[in-house]
């Protein structure tokens, strides 16, 4: 079922500022732009109404399918190390409950999100809608080869984990644009910065992460990964 309105709208506000206090801030998350993103999209709207109660802690939450919405702190991570300015197009691989595309709708001039679940895709795009978010589009299809046809994108973020950044992906990289993407298995991954320098990319590994894989074609098959999402 998608997510939809809620009546507790003043006491989600305290839990939000407290996120971004708490669980942001504290842990150095220093873009003010992406600080604001935070404190003002509504994330439980994004929460399938059975784990509603627990939008705003401090953990990944199950949207169905055998998905997730990402942690707040990862969230505002990833969403930092893009470092928007405002006029960029952005494309975001693996769109789930759709949070995290309207974080970059906030941040970015126009952005493309697509999911390989069609019902995931049809709720997200429900509830971007009801927020009025209309420079974010959501496609379906397999993005682990990127939209080709709406490139170069000066950003791409990827959230689910590869088994290398996807050749598409760096290709469809703007001169200076920044792909953001978990690379590695079930057992370990980190989270990558690749930087496009015409055509030499610069790489860089920042953390250990941990989620659920990328499929597709440039993404792990099943008998990669041990079992099936
Ligand atoms: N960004 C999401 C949010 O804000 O809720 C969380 C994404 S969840 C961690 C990863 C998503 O990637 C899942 O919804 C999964 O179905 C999707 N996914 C995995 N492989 C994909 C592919 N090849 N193309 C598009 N989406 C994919």
């Amino acid at each position: 079922m998608c997510a939809s309105e809620d009546k507790r709208d003043a006491q989600y506000r305290i839990e939000r500022l407290r996120m971004v206090e708490e669980q942001l801030r504290h842990r150095h998350i220093i873009d003010e732009r992406v600080l604001n993103a935070m404190l003002t999209i509504p994330r439980h709207l994004f929460v399938p109404q059975e784990h509603r109660h627990l939008a705003y802690v401090d953990a990944p939450l199950p949207i169905g399918h055998g998905q997730t919405i990402s942690q707040p702190y990862i969230v505002a991570l990833m969403t930092q190390l893009l470092m928007l300015q405002g006029s960029e197009k952005v494309l975001e691989v693996g769109t789930g409950s759709g949070y995290q595309a309207a974080i970059l709708g906030l941040l970015a001039k126009e952005v493309h999100t697509i999911e390989r679940h069609t019902e995931l895709a049809a709720c997200a795009e429900t509830v971007l809608q009801s927020l009025n978010l209309s420079n974010v589009h959501v496609h379906v299809g397999d993005g682990s080869i990127g939209l080709k046809g709406f490139a170069p994108f000066q950003a791409i973020l990827v959230t689910a984990a590869a088994p290398e950044a996807p050749k598409p992906l760096l290709e469809q990289l703007d001169q200076d644009g920044r792909l953001v993407i978990p690379v590695g298995g079930q057992w370990g991954q980190n989270l990558e910065r690749w930087t496009r320098h015409g055509s030499r990319f610069d790489q860089e590994v920042l953390v250990p992460v941990a989620f659920v894989p990328l499929r597709g074609e440039a993404g792990w098959k099943t008998d990669g990964w041990n079992w099936e999402t």
